[in-house]
């Protein structure tokens, strides 16, 4: 069995709460607060990087129909859509994970931190940076095509309507 506390807890049906083909949502082991979910790409990406395009489109939207459930299943006043990508960020479980925390007026869960100041300088030398990589960024757009025989090529049956057409229409131009 894999040593993924999330491909385990999938594997093991344990507070599944959706599931389909690509993205499955559980209840936290861990939950931050009651009806915390955690959204996954059912197959193994351990960072965002790895995660195709359109997977990341089906999760975002996953966790965001999740949200909804949590606001009208149990009445919670907001909702935290948290991803840790990387150990450095607070990632535990190596499984790109979507958490969606339901919150409550005053909860004291502290997701809060505290706005810097930077210098102008800085500021511009990141903006620089940061558009260095992301110039000709490209989004996929379409989920790949799931590999089908190509359908073959109908018959072109000549026809000699138009140009029979054709032909009785001069005829009929010919005095
Ligand atoms: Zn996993």
């Amino acid at each position: 069995m894999t040593d993924c506390v999330v491909c385990q807890q999938v594997e093991k049906k344990l507070g599944v709460v959706f599931e389909d083909a690509d993205i499955v949502a559980l209840l936290s082991p861990t939950p931050a607060s009651a009806g915390h979910i955690i959204v996954a790409p059912r197959q193994h990406h351990v960072i965002l990087e790895q995660v195709p395009d359109w997977i990341m489109g089906k999760l975002f939207t996953t966790a965001n129909k999740v949200s909804i459930s949590l606001f009208e299943g149990l009445g919670v006043h907001g909702t935290n859509l948290l991803i840790q990508n990387g150990a450095a960020a607070g990632q535990t479980a190596p499984h790109v994970s979507v958490h969606v925390i339901p919150r409550m007026e005053n909860d004291g869960i502290d997701l809060l931190w505290q706005p810097r100041q930077l210098g102008e300088e800085e500021m511009s030398t990141i903006e620089l940076k940061v558009k260095e990589e992301t110039k000709g960024l490209t989004l996929e757009k379409e989920p790949p095509k799931p590999k089908t025989e190509e359908p073959k090529p109908k018959k072109v049956e000549y026809s000699l309507s138009d140009e029979e057409n054709y032909l009785i229409k001069s005829l009929r131009r010919i005095p």
